[in-house]
């Protein structure tokens, strides 16, 4: 690790982990919740659960593994030039999405609609979940017991309803704290990773084209300044070379700008950075105006492009009847799984077995959720 800033996180400063467990002999703490985070089952199924594209789309489009992998560059870039910790950053960017279910945001948002009465879902929440307790593979504890910095950094957002419910945890969002700066870096790699993939994978797909991307003012600059360079370059590469531009300014103004409110607010410590009153990773107002811009693009233009929405309805549909069959009928779940959800639904009757369904469903890949869509409709499916 290169020079730490004093208002880094910091493994001698560190809030701890839930169940006491000797500290790691050779690896830092940090290190050792990133290490954790990669040999769980959530993580590795990631590689098929989709961005935006359904992963049978194709086999160049992002999952959610590969976008996981891009937070964690930019996010470690931008740590090590500010003096942040390196590895906190790098867990809570490979941890970021564990919990987010098959197919993108629409299966998100038709969870949350099936869980309505039950306690909402929510990907956040769901993914510390998946690290304080569904995840079951080591002997002392429930989940990867993770350090607070890490958890900290994963719940992102959170209603103050589930807040009170979260003590320490969601004590930030009742008091209109910050997160540590590692989890304020994550998170706005995980914006700038996104936008930018998603007009690269839009492209690809035929969705949008580079003429109706020039209407987006950041990526006109830097189209305008690539086609200069190199005026007879294919489109293909001129893409990947506006996109990197585009990429590079944004991280640069990042750092600029952040490294700016650091030096004026000079936090003595990691907590000094979290009472700021403000995010101190923060772009520049122009910066954020042309982020901004890229991203209502995206929502009009690709979220909402025809393709994606029928692909959406149909995860919808899927997910909305999973959900109805396997909450009215908790005996086609498979083994396991159902002994666990007859376990939830013991200790809260009111919402336990929904908890329990949403849990399985929030856990498929795709490809599973189709297969198992299937296995319980087709009538010439018998397994
Ligand atoms: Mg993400």
């Amino acid at each position: 690790m290169s020079t730490i800033a004093p208002y880094a996180a910091q493994d001698t400063t560190s809030r701890g982990r839930q169940h006491d467990e000797p500290g790691p002999s050779f690896r830092g703490e940090y290190q050792r919740d990133r290490d954790r985070i990669i040999h769980c089952g959530a993580f590795r199924r990631l590689e098929y659960k989709t961005q935006v594209f359904v992963n049978h789309e194709g086999d160049m489009f992002r999952t959610r593994l590969t976008h996981s992998m891009e937070v964690a560059q930019l996010a470690r870039t931008v740590a090590r030039v500010l003096g942040l910790n390196e590895d906190l950053t790098e867990a809570i960017s490979l941890a970021h999405d564990l919990g987010h279910t098959p197919f993108g945001h629409a299966g998100q948002d038709e969870l949350n609609r099936c869980m309505h009465d039950y306690g909402g879902f929510e990907h956040n929440l769901q993914s510390l979940r998946v690290v304080d307790v569904l995840e079951d593979r080591y002997i002392t504890f429930p989940g990867l017991n993770l350090t607070f910095e890490s958890r900290e950094g994963i719940l992102k957002h959170c209603s103050r309803a589930n807040a009170r419910e979260l003590g320490e945890l969601g004590k930030r969002f009742l008091d209109r704290k910050q997160a540590g700066l590692e989890a304020q870096v994550a998170d706005i790699a995980d914006s700038v990773a996104y936008n930018n993939h998603d007009v690269d994978d839009g492209l690809r797909a035929g969705l949008i084209d580079l003429e109706a991307l020039r209407e987006v003012e950041v990526f006109r600059i830097h189209h305008d300044g690539a086609l200069k360079k190199w005026p007879e370059l294919d489109a293909r590469r001129i893409s990947y070379e506006v996109i990197r531009r585009v990429i590079n300014s944004q991280i640069t103004d990042l750092i600029t700008t952040s490294r700016c409110a650091l030096e004026k607010h000079a936090p003595a410590n990691a907590d000094e950075a979290r009472d700021a009153g403000l995010a101190l990773i923060q772009f520049s107002e122009p910066m954020l105006e042309q982020h901004l811009e890229l991203k209502q693009f995206l929502r009009e233009r690709v979220y909402m492009h025809y393709r994606v929405r029928r692909m959406s309805k149909k995860a919808q549909r899927t997910i909305n009847q999973l959900f109805e069959a396997l909450h009215g009928d908790p005996t086609l779940m498979p083994d396991g799984t159902r002994e666990k959800t007859i376990a939830l639904e013991q200790a809260n009757p009111g919402t336990g077995r929904a908890r329990g369904v949403a849990d399985y469903i929030a856990g498929m890949t795709d490809r599973y959720a189709i297969a198992e869509f299937e296995r319980i409709f087709n009538p010439t499916e018998l397994t």
